[in-house]
């Protein structure tokens, strides 16, 4: 599907952006923290977007169009948080491992069964995978979020590029402000 070229230069074009801006991802993720269940694992949802665009920063080192491929799909996405879930399900509970038994954090986890865990862990990175190849559909029209089964994108350039990191940053800004505001001390 995909036909590669070699770009002559990695400049930035005119309301494309050629280098993956991973942070703005984590702003729904803030949101959701705030706002949503409490045992949402924002860390695995960061690790789903991380990972997703090592797939942007791989083609870019080898100076290959189109940058988006098969992870920016709803279906390579999707695993992809999977696998960030079940990563950091594991990194969590070895850290807690680690952690002294007067650790409240640590309680809490031991007191909660690890499947259910793993779930939680599991829903958020598919959550993560999801929202950035929906968030990255509006921006990039190298992408085939639909992959296997529909190619190209419609919804890129829908919204104004500025306009969606603008917002998304404020998003991010006003998420992060409540959250220190609403957290337990
Ligand atoms: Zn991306």
């Amino acid at each position: 599907m995909y036909a590669t070229k070699e770009t002559d230069s990695l400049t930035f074009h005119q309301g494309e952006i050629r280098i993956p801006l991973t942070p703005f991802h984590f702003c729904p993720g803030l949101l959701t923290k705030v706002f949503g269940p409490r045992a949402f694992w924002l860390t695995s949802f960061m690790a789903a977007n991380v990972l997703i665009d090592l797939e942007v920063l791989y083609y870019l080192s080898r100076n290959e169009t189109p940058l988006h491929r098969h992870l920016h799909s709803y279906l390579g996405g999707s695993a992809v948080g999977l696998v960030a879930g079940l990563i950091m399900w594991g990194v969590v509970l070895i850290i807690a491992r680690l952690m002294p038994a007067s650790s409240r954090w640590k309680t809490r986890l031991d007191q909660t069964p690890k499947t259910k865990l793993l779930t939680q862990s599991l829903l958020a990175g598919l959550i993560g995978g999801i929202s950035h190849v929906f968030l990255d559909s509006l921006m990039h029209d190298d992408m085939h979020p639909f992959w296997p089964f529909v190619t190209g994108n419609t919804l890129a350039g829908i919204v104004s590029v500025s306009a969606l990191h603008i917002g998304l940053g404020l998003l991010g800004l006003f998420s992060l402000l409540l959250w220190l505001l609403l957290r337990e001390p």
